[in-house]
């Protein structure tokens, strides 16, 4: 939270178009660095000196992992094993049917096929393994970790890793929930021009109302609404430290709402949703992934406290970056919204958003449990509002 005052000041330089010229995303660390003494910089690039208020052991995740934090904390309290930890908290999220971001109930592709996507880093043995498009294994994170441990291959995707992972032992099974499949005949029905009714006709209503034929099913309708209109995306990142300063982390994710057939996101791609680099720390991602790909989010974040950021400015200059491919261009980004997580080999965490608040208004938080309990804590944020209405 240091430089808060400094930050706001340099986004409402930004959103007033004053910085559009001028700053880079260089340009608002180096004014961050004059005033900070500890700083100096080195080829160009700030290096500060390292935080020291982290606590290890300690666990951070999107917010959708907070109640299984403490399952992660006691595994690490344990047996310290970060990556048995790590997956303790977002298995049960993949396994949920109500999270429709991640794993079984994940919202579908456009043809109504889950194609899940997600991978796992080790700092230890500086091993990694990934899955993309994958279909019919609800937890995409636990094949990513048997590719990781079984083969001398990094990323499986399509077929052959659904393939592999029925080899493995893993039990194909329908991801579709009844929800999530009403939701996508729903959003069919919007979609197709020729021979469907668009979203505010009334045909839409009737056969809104058709589908969700059951009062259980009726309750639906609002959410379904909204998905249909605006597709979500949604995913959970995970990221351990041990008491020995061991690390570990995972992303995991259903992708984007309706997306093409075969669409692999930021979240199975190592450097963009997931990067761990044992002498360092680690970083991850959840929001629109295309944008954290264009700048290999989750490498840079680990890189820039490489060079001596906390945990929340490095996130900070990931958005940055972002920010400076749409020329700050507010009307653009509010068309998304991105998130970087970071925790450091001394366990101090830290984690930015582009936009401030969720779809309901209120400010976002991550999770963490750092040996006490697991709360939410807010994010930096970039820019004041709502992002994310494609
Ligand atoms: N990053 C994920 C993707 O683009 C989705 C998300 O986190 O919301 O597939």
């Amino acid at each position: 939270m240091e430089n808060w005052t400094r930050r706001k000041f340099c986004v409402s330089a930004v959103a007033g178009g004053i910085a559009a010229s001028a700053s880079s995303a260089f340009g608002a660390i180096a004014a961050k660095a004059e005033e900070n003494p500890s700083s100096k910089f080195v080829n160009g690039n700030v290096l500060r000196t390292a935080a020291t208020n982290g606590k290890r052991p300690c666990i951070i995740s999107a917010l959708n992992g907070l109640h299984h934090l403490d399952a992660g904390m006691q595994v690490l309290h344990a047996t310290g094993d970060t990556m048995d930890a790590v997956l303790a908290v977002v298995t049960p999220v993949e396994d949920d049917p109500n999270d429709n971001t991640v794993g079984y109930g994940g919202l579908p592709n456009e043809d109504g096929v889950v194609q899940l996507d997600a991978c796992v880093m080790h700092g230890p043995t500086r091993k990694c393994g990934a899955v993309g498009a994958i279909e019919k294994i609800k937890n995409p994170a636990k094949v990513a970790r048997v590719i990781m441990e079984r083969t001398n291959h990094t990323f499986l995707v399509g077929e052959g890793a659904t393939k592999f992972a029925i080899d493995e032992g893993f039990n194909p099974m329908n991801l579709l929930t009844d929800k999530s499949r009403l939701a996508w005949l729903a959003w069919k029905a919007q979609s197709s021009k020729d021979w469907r009714p668009g979203l505010d006709s009334p045909e839409f209503n009737k056969e809104l109302a058709e589908l969700l034929d059951t009062p259980e099913r009726e309750a639906w309708a609002p959410w379904i609404r909204h998905v249909v209109a605006h597709p979500p995306t949604g995913t959970i990142n995970c990221l351990a430290v041990n008491e020995k300063g061991e690390m570990s982390g995972v992303t995991t994710t259903s992708g984007l709402a309706w997306k093409i057939s075969g669409r692999v996101g930021d979240s199975p791609i190592i450097g963009a949703g997931l990067f761990v680099d044992q002498e360092v720390g680690g970083a991850g991602s959840t929001g629109r992934g295309e944008e954290n790909i264009k700048i290999a989010g989750g490498h840079t974040v680990v890189e820039m406290m490489r060079r001596g950021m906390s945990p929340a400015d490095a996130c900070m200059e990931a958005l940055h970056r972002v920010v400076h491919n749409y020329e700050f261009d507010k009307s653009r980004l509010k068309l998304f919204d991105l998130q970087f997580y970071a925790l450091n080999k001394d366990g101090v965490h830290g984690a930015a958003s582009l936009w401030s608040d969720g779809e309901d208004g209120h400010s976002i938080s991550y999770a963490v449990h750092d040996g006490t309990e697991a709360k939410a804590v807010p994010f930096t944020p970039m820019f004041q509002g709502h992002g994310g209405d494609y």
